[in-house]
C-alpha cells in the first residue's frame, strides 16, 4: 500500500508541476470553468475503470490500482486553468508528458539500479488510456501534444481513442511479460501434469 501512495503522489506531483509548462505557451481564452461540472464522480469513475482496464494486463494488482489513480489524477493539469488563468489547458495530456511521466517515475522510483520498466510502461498506459477516454468522450479533441516544445492544441480524430487504449493495453502487457511467462509455464505444467495423468488412467 505504501508503494502504491508513493507512486500515485508522486504521479499527481508530476502533472501539477508539469502544468506549470502552460506559463510558456500562448494565452488561451477559457470560460469560466465550474468546478462541480468539470470535475463528475462520473468523469472520475470512467477514467479510474478505462485506466484499470488499460494497466490489468501487466498482470499485477498494484500496478493496476496505480494506473487507475494516475489515469484520474493527470487531470490535475487543469489547475491553472481552474484557478482562473487564460493558460493553455490541461498541458499534461501531451505526449511529452507521456514521456517524461514515464521516464522519472522509473528512474525516481526504481528499487535497484536498473530502470522500473513496468512501472514506466504502466505509467505510460494510464496517460494514453485518459487521453483516449478523452477522445471517446469527446468532450474536447484538441490536446497540447507537443507541450511545451510546440504549445498549440492539436486536433485528433474521436476515433483514434480505440488505437490508443489498445496501445495502452500493449504497454501494460509488455509490463507484465514475465508475468505472462511465468503463467504459461504453469499453464503447461496443468496440462502436462493432466496429460500423464490420464495415460495413468488408461494403464490401470
Ligand atoms: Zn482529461
Amino acid at each position: 500500500l505504501s508503494d502504491l501512495l508513493k507512486r500515485s503522489a508522486s504521479f499527481s506531483l508530476l502533472a501539477s508541476l508539469f502544468s506549470l509548462t502552460a506559463l510558456i505557451g500562448p494565452p488561451e481564452p477559457h470560460p469560466a470553468i465550474r468546478l462541480d461540472v468539470a470535475f463528475t464522480i462520473e468523469e472520475f469513475s470512467s477514467h479510474f475503470l478505462f485506466g484499470m482496464a488499460a494497466v490489468l494486463p501487466s498482470l499485477s494488482p498494484g500496478l493496476a490500482a496505480y494506473g487507475a489513480i494516475a489515469a484520474v489524477t493527470i487531470d490535475l493539469d487543469h489547475l491553472p486553468v481552474a484557478l482562473g488563468f487564460q493558460l493553455i489547458g490541461r498541458p499534461a495530456h501531451s505526449l511529452t508528458f507521456l514521456a517524461l511521466s514515464a521516464a522519472v517515475m522509473g528512474i525516481a522510483l526504481r528499487s535497484g539500479k536498473h530502470f522500473d520498466w513496468p512501472l514506466g510502461l504502466a505509467t505510460a498506459a494510464a496517460v494514453l488510456s485518459h487521453i483516449s477516454y478523452d477522445l471517446y468522450e469527446a468532450s474536447r479533441l484538441d490536446f497540447p501534444l507537443l507541450m511545451p516544445i510546440h504549445p498549440i492544441n492539436l486536433a485528433l480524430p474521436s476515433g483514434l481513442w480505440a488505437p490508443l487504449q489498445v496501445a495502452a493495453i500493449s504497454c501494460s502487457a509488455a509490463a507484465g511479460l514475465p508475468r505472462w511467462r511465468q503463467l504459461e509455464k504453469a499453464l503447461r505444467r496443468i496440462l502436462r501434469n493432466g496429460r500423464t495423468w490420464r495415460r495413468r488412467e488408461k494403464a490401470t
